[in-house]
């Protein structure tokens, strides 16, 4: 992955920094990415301070100006991007009767449209090189669905169409598109689930233990390399066999 030039969306915890981290060690200049500018940039003194190249850009990537400055940072920095992960992804869980407009339209701004805006912008760079791996970050709800989730479960099911969609759009240009479905995954988004509802996700895991975010991160690094070139439009599930 030596020189290839990656951007991470919401990497400034969990899954996101794990991802950061794995391409960063494996020799990727990566942009990194949170709404939080004094955040992002102490995430990213650590990381280099790991010796990894990277650079914090404090955005929101539900806007297009927000995705647009994401991106153009990495073609200042480095000239251009090959490796897109969109991450970024909130949740505002309620049943369907209890949800708002607001906790639906904030779950789709952030999870799908900040999807459409980075790719855009990214994707003409890629274009260029012919050459790009665009993962996006979706999730085993945008399969099966999920009660108290309706939004969620909505937005992570378009991105699987919006990626197979740019996995035939394209191909012919040398750029994969994928979607890595992940189960329970222990992060900060999990941590604020009552423990009832841990134990009872426990149960349905046929592992018996959650996910960790460099298990995610692991299939990233494999997506995003060479050895990846001709896989496109998959959805690859990891969830310890939770969708089964
Ligand atoms: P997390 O711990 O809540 O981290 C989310 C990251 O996204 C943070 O860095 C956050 O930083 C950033 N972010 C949120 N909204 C943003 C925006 N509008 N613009 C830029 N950055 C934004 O979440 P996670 O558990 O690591 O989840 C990462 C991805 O995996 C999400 O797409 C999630 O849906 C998906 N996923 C997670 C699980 C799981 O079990 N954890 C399972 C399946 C799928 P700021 O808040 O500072 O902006």
């Amino acid at each position: 992955m030596k020189d290839r030039v990656a951007v991470v969306t919401g990497s400034s915890r969990g899954i996101g920094l794990a991802i950061a981290r794995t391409l960063g060690k494996n020799g990727a200049r990566v942009v990194i990415n949170s709404r939080s500018e004094e955040r992002i940039n102490s995430i990213s003194s650590e990381l280099q301070k790991e010796g990894l190249q990277v650079v914090g850009v404090g955005v929101d990537i539900q806007t297009r100006d927000g995705a647009d400055k994401l991106i153009q940072k990495a073609i200042d920095e480095w000239g251009g991007i090959d490796i897109l992960v969109n991450n970024a992804g909130i949740n505002r869980d309620s049943l369907f009767l209890r949800m708002n407009e607001e906790d639906w339209e904030e779950v789709i701004k952030t999870n799908l449209n900040g999807m459409f805006h980075c790719t855009k912008a990214a994707v003409r760079s890629m274009t260029r090189k012919r050459w790009g791996r665009i993962i996006n970050i979706s999730s085993v709800v945008g399969l099966t669905g999920n009660p108290g989730q309706a939004n969620y479960s909505a937005a992570k099911a378009g991105i699987i169409g919006f990626t197979k969609t740019l996995a035939q759009e394209f191909g012919i240009r040398n750029i994969t598109a994928n979607v890595i479905a992940p189960g329970f995954i222990e992060t900060e988004m999990t941590d604020r689930l009552p423990e009832k509802i841990k134990k009872q996700m426990l149960d349905r895991i046929p592992m018996q233990k959650f996910g960790s975010c460099e298990d995610v991160a692991e299939m990233v690094k494999f997506l995003a390399s060479d050895e990846a070139g001709y896989i496109t439009g998959q959805v690859l599930v990891v969830d310890g066999g939770l969708a089964l």
